[in-house]
């Protein structure tokens, strides 16, 4: 398929990711309500406790630290359009994520000292709060069909008449449960995917305000691919997941790669690393596994962003 123009590939791409994506964002959605949340997990089983206080709706804007100890000692946060601090005995622990935890702490004084000198926020400690961001860039090209009508339609994954999403949805129990071995019996598709991830991407991206107000969202610079590591070792994913087409096991079923060759990457020799290359910085996203922004290390860690 050739695409004349960006516009009409992006809206094609977008077509094809969101088609990719809804199955396993269903399934998610499924253990995400009925099977698990930090809600369930963590709160419920201590809902009765007294020295457990929750406070909803409350955005934290800062972590109010000890000038002369250097110690956090508690948080600032508005609820209902008032500004309430809190004071820790022990200690705080900021979990808002690897996007929002780095803007709390610069917001607090802790981070690039220029950065935060140019935003107008008193430094507290110079460290390198919102770098080193890490994700798992994942490659979303390699799609593969068969010529057999033998996969499972996305329609029977949803037919409440199916026994197994009714027995689901009325007793929380059967087979959707077992995801692993049941549907084991739908492999046997008419297309299939293959996703190679960067589990260690050697890149490193960053997060930086863009101004003194933790309702200002941070810029996230990824910088995907910025290691030529990272480049090759997708590659090398890309020609794994080739060979697989190829094996005897593939080909009995006429496996052949969805071949959407992107008007972007034609100034390349199809198949060649350049062409890979090209359609690797088109078609990777994110798979939202953001961390490494706040990393704490041992003191004297230049990297480290607290010590641990
Ligand atoms: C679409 C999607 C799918 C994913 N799928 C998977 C998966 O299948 N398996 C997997 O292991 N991981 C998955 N992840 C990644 C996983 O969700 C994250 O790694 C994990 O949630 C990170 O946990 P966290 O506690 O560090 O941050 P978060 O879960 O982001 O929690 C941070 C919390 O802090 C709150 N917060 C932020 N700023 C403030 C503030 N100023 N004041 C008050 N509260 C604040 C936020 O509202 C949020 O509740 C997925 C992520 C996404 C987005």
């Amino acid at each position: 398929m050739f695409l004349e123009n960006r516009g009409t590939y992006l809206e094609c791409y977008e077509n094809i990711r969101n088609l990719l994506l809804r199955y396993p964002l269903n399934i998610l959605s499924i253990y995400l309500c009925c099977m698990g949340s930090s809600n369930r997990a963590y709160l419920h089983p201590v809902h009765g406790r007294t020295n457990l206080h929750l406070t909803r709706k409350s955005t934290v804007t800062k972590v109010l630290i000890d000038r002369i100890t250097n110690r956090a000692i508690g948080v600032e946060f508005v609820k209902n359009k008032q500004t309430i601090r809190v004071f820790a005995k022990n200690e705080v622990i900021l979990c808002a994520g690897a996007i929002r935890s780095p803007q709390l702490l610069m917001l607090s004084g802790i981070g690039p000292a220029k950065h935060l000198t140019d935003l107008g926020i008193n430094v507290i400690r110079d460290a390198p709060v919102g770098e080193n961001l890490i994700d798992h860039i994942t490659f979303f090209g390699l799609t593969f069909t068969t010529n057999a009508a033998v996969g499972y339609q996305l329609f029977d994954l949803i037919n409440p008449f199916n026994s197994h999403i009714s027995d689901f949805l009325i007793n929380r129990m059967g087979k959707v449960y077992d995801s692993g071995r049941e549907w084991d019996k739908y492999s046997l598709t008419n297309g299939w995917t293959v996703l190679p991830i960067l589990l260690k991407p050697k890149s490193r991206g960053r997060i930086t305000l863009l101004a003194n107000d933790v309702n200002v969202k941070p810029e996230i610079v990824p910088n995907y691919f910025d290691d030529p590591d990272d480049v090759r070792t997708m590659i090398a994913g890309i020609r794994t997941a080739l060979s697989i087409g190829q094996t005897k096991t593939m080909q009995a079923f006429d496996s052949k790669l969805l071949n959407i060759t992107y008007t972007e990457c034609n100034n390349y020799e199809y198949d060649s690393d350049a062409y890979w290359e090209c359609a690797i910085r088109m078609l990777s996203t994110t798979l939202y596994h953001y961390c490494g922004t706040c990393k704490m290390g041992p003191s004297g860690d230049p990297t480290g962003s607290s010590e641990n």
